[in-house]
């Protein structure tokens, strides 16, 4: 039975993992500190045989006994206002973090697998963004933390792979959003439905011709899984190109809610991107991947979830 370790498994992706090897039938060892993750999101898995949570910072060194096959690092803040309030601890756990699971795979000979982001563009010149652009990023700007940990953690895992001879995948993530997102998590989508289902105005920044590319949470898992089995150590974009203004993405989701909420807007965030837009020519070749979930689908059984939160 294979044994993997998630860190950040109790996060909205890493939650949504370990549904996945569990279901795959590994055993799963779920770890984090709990500082954006909610063991909410990993109550209906306690008691499972195959499953067991570590309260652990992975920014400190991590002992876990027994053998492991794969590492999968996703601990980290991850939406803009976690990583604004959290600056060092999201440099922390993008560097020194993935430096523990990098040691830790590399000693029990384990696979390992970055979760990365579209991030590492920045505020694209080249649109849409394939692996083999460099990116647009201000290190010194308040993304920058996020954006710098992440591409540190991918130059540290390509240095894993070439000098350690380490089986190392690389996963830029697109904008994802479904269930287990949390309300207060300041991103578009759980910002827009929290507002629309308490008939408040709807936030948008700027003037919302901003754009963002949104995968349902389930085809990423998919592409993750293909991503791990798969041979390939160069990065992978991981997106649905399926592009979107922010001002019409607020419009549907006050259409789909029904809400009588108006829309206002704000100060658009520094170094918040234009444009965004996968280009996942490589997932298509590499993994035979592609986004099956549309926006409507999507939304929809996204807003269920946020209905039982806002009721809560
Ligand atoms: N955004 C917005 N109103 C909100 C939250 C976000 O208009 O209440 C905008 C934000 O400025 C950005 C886009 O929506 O242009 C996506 O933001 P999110 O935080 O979801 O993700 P990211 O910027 O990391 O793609």
């Amino acid at each position: 039975m294979p044994r993997t370790l998630i860190t950040g498994g109790a996060g909205f992706l890493g939650s949504h993992l370990c549904d996945r090897f569990i279901a795959e039938g590994h055993e799963v060892v779920c770890m984090d500190n709990l500082i954006t993750g909610s063991t909410d999101n990993i109550a209906h898995l306690a008691g499972h045989e195959r499953f067991r949570f570590v309260h652990h910072d992975v920014s400190q060194y991590i002992f876990l006994e027994g053998p492991v096959d794969n590492v999968l690092h996703f601990a980290s803040p991850a939406s803009p206002i976690d990583y604004l309030e959290l600056p060092i601890q999201t440099l922390k756990v993008g560097s020194l973090g993935t430096h523990n699971c990098l040691g830790l795979a590399k000693a029990k000979g384990a696979r390992f697998l970055i979760a990365s982001t579209s991030e590492v563009y920045g505020d694209p010149l080249i649109h849409p963004q394939p692996e083999t652009y460099w990116g647009n990023v201000n290190p010194v700007g308040l993304r920058g933390v996020y954006d710098e940990a992440k591409r540190f953690a991918e130059a540290m895992t390509m240095a894993y792979h070439r000098y350690h001879g380490l089986d190392t995948r690389i996963l830029r993530i697109f904008n994802t959003y479904g269930p287990r997102m949390r309300l207060d998590d300041g991103r578009a989508l759980p910002a827009f439905m929290g507002q629309a289902l308490r008939g408040e105005p709807i936030t948008v920044f700027g003037d919302g011709s901003q754009t963002r590319s949104f995968q349902y949470v389930d085809d990423l898992v998919e592409g993750i899984w293909r991503l791990l089995h798969s041979g390939e150590h160069e990065p992978v974009n991981i997106g649905n190109p399926d592009e979107v203004s922010i001002l019409e993405f607020a419009q549907e989701v006050v259409a789909l809610t029904g809400s009588d909420s108006e829309i206002v807007h704000k100060e658009l965030p520094a170094d918040d991107p234009k444009i965004r837009q996968p280009d996942i020519t490589r997932a298509r070749a590499v993994l035979d991947w592609e986004p099956r979930v549309d926006r409507a689908e999507g939304l929809r059984r996204t807003l269920e979830y946020f209905r039982e939160q806002v009721r809560a």
